[in-house]
């Protein structure tokens, strides 16, 4: 970095108790550390127990980087014991306790920072923490909003909430999305919970003020890089003229194998033993398949996914997570005989993987993923291509960034979003032969898939450029470490 004065910034980060929030946020603030600029990260004590290696190896680095811990307020809001985080509830019904454990949080966390030397020069805090907007705000720091998404995704939200063209449209009826920079289609039924017109007052309301929030924010920083979505960045820009600072793609700050292990450490027994199984196989013969923290998705639907994969013979790790529908999956397994048949060419994980680790290794040859951004774009710097499965939230607009924006992937045609704790009323949307033939639209030999897979190298080639010294992620967050601090000088004269 050049003259400016770094010596007294302090970033703090306040990402939601989530791992989906909150391993990019930690990410990022690796990566302003390592610029020397003081971080803080604000969590609880049991979300830092899961990267607290990954920060003590920074420190070791010589970053100023540090956690600061608020006890999470599970009793008073009515939680189990220790359920401090989104994905590890047992049950959806939960979440509304969880939004008020947050809330309590407001004033914990505003004495915490009013105590902190050097005082925060700047808040970068989790939009979905909704209270968090009035902490900061109260501060007179500038305020800086991550929302998880990607700058496609912030277009769409800001044309349809001011068109609502959507909202004159049957549920399952295709609409164009007008002044989007290519000619995207989506349906009613695969947008997120906040494009779709309810009915719950309160809910709206809550969803209005974040809105306004957002609006007033000093600026938003987006883990995803300019080269992945230029069109997009230029026209959010444009329209809302907010101030916004690319810096991604986080992950790739994981540089060797013990980083991007410990990145979130949760059974770290197992870890070499899936890397010395992967060593086994050829390079990219292998299909990783994660459907991420949160899914829940319904057992006939897990067992087509499993079917399919048996059925393309090829060798694959897949990650079945999941409390929900958990017996009945543990039964078919058992009986079906499933585990006997893929035995030797498919490993089946009930728990956490590492997977920014599995995913960097030679031997993934595609990414069956459910489009959460992070897993996105985690599958984009691994270089291969993606099969997608949206589910929830946003995850229909992301399938949409990776094959029709990037055209790294193909989509397996799921058609509606299966909102978190609604999984009742689920059906399966996407059958086994479909799956086998998507994946193989991929794998193996043939011009249009090498063309798929070409386009996968190339982005992965730009990703790792664009965080390196002079690509525009690196660029950005030089920009935006000045920007703190030329902010700072009128205060200080
Ligand atoms: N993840 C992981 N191991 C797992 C499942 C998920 O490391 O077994 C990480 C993954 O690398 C990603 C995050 O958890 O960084 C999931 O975030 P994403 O936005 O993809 O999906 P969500 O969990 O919100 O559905």
């Amino acid at each position: 970095m050049d003259s400016t004065p770094l010596c007294n910034l302090h970033f703090v980060f306040i990402p939601i108790m989530s791992s989906s929030h909150l391993l990019p946020m930690v990410d990022m603030a690796k990566m302003f550390a390592r610029r020397k600029v003081k971080v803080s990260i604000v969590t609880t004590p049991l979300n830092s127990i899961h990267f607290q290696a990954s920060i003590d190896r920074e420190i070791h680095s010589g970053s100023p980087i540090q956690i600061l811990h608020v006890q999470f307020p599970w009793a008073e809001a009515g939680l189990p014991e220790g359920c401090e985080s989104a994905d590890t509830l047992l049950s959806m019904d939960l979440l509304s306790k969880f939004t008020v454990a947050m809330d309590l949080l407001q004033r914990p966390i505003e004495e915490l920072l009013q105590n902190q030397s050097p005082f925060p020069s700047c808040i970068i805090a989790d939009q979905s923490f909704t209270c968090m907007a009035d902490v900061v705000d109260k501060l007179h720091v500038p305020r800086i909003i991550f929302n998880g998404r990607n700058c496609f995704f912030l277009l769409c939200c800001h044309i349809l909430q001011k068109d609502k063209v959507h909202e004159d449209v049957s549920y399952n009826e295709k609409f164009l999305v007008p002044g989007m920079p290519d000619r995207i289609e989506l349906r009613r039924s695969q947008l997120p919970g906040i494009l779709q017109p309810g009915t719950d007052l309160k809910l709206q309301a809550c969803r209005e003020a974040t809105r306004e929030a957002a609006k007033k924010a000093y600026g938003i920083v987006v883990n995803s890089f300019e080269e992945l979505e230029p069109k997009y960045l230029e026209e959010y820009e444009r329209l809302t003229e907010h101030k916004v600072w690319c810096v991604g793609p986080v992950s790739l700050c994981n540089k060797d194998d013990i980083e991007k292990g410990s990145r979130s450490k949760r059974n770290s027994s197992d870890e070499s033993k899936y890397v010395k199984w992967l060593d086994s196989w050829p390079a990219r013969s292998v299909i990783y398949v994660c459907l991420g923290s949160l899914n829940r998705v319904i057992p006939e639907q897990l067992i087509e996914l499993g079917l399919g994969l048996e059925a393309t013979k090829r060798p694959f790790i897949w990650v079945l997570r999941g409390a929900y529908g958990r017996e009945e999956i543990e039964k078919w397994l058992l009986e079906d005989g499933f585990e006997e048949r893929v035995k030797g060419r498919g490993i089946l994980i009930k728990g956490w993987v590492p997977q920014v680790l599995i995913l960097s290794h030679r031997a993934i040859g595609a990414f069956l993923t459910h489009c959460g951004w992070n897993s996105t774009l985690e599958g984009i710097c691994a270089g291969v291509p993606l099969v997608t499965f949206p589910l929830f939230s946003e995850q229909f607009l992301n399938e949409k960034v990776v094959v029709q924006v990037v055209g790294n992937g193909v989509s397996l045609g799921a058609e509606s979003v299966v909102h978190l704790g609604e999984e009742d009323k689920a059906r399966v949307q996407v059958r086994r032969e479909k799956i086998a033939d998507s994946i193989e639209k991929v794998m193996g030999e043939g011009k249009e898939k090498e063309v798929i897979r070409e386009t996968a190298r190339n982005y992965a080639a730009m990703a790792r450029k664009t965080i390196e010294e002079g690509g525009s992620s690196y660029n950005n967050m030089s920009m935006l470490i000045k920007d703190i601090a030329r902010f700072k000088m009128p205060k200080k004269m």
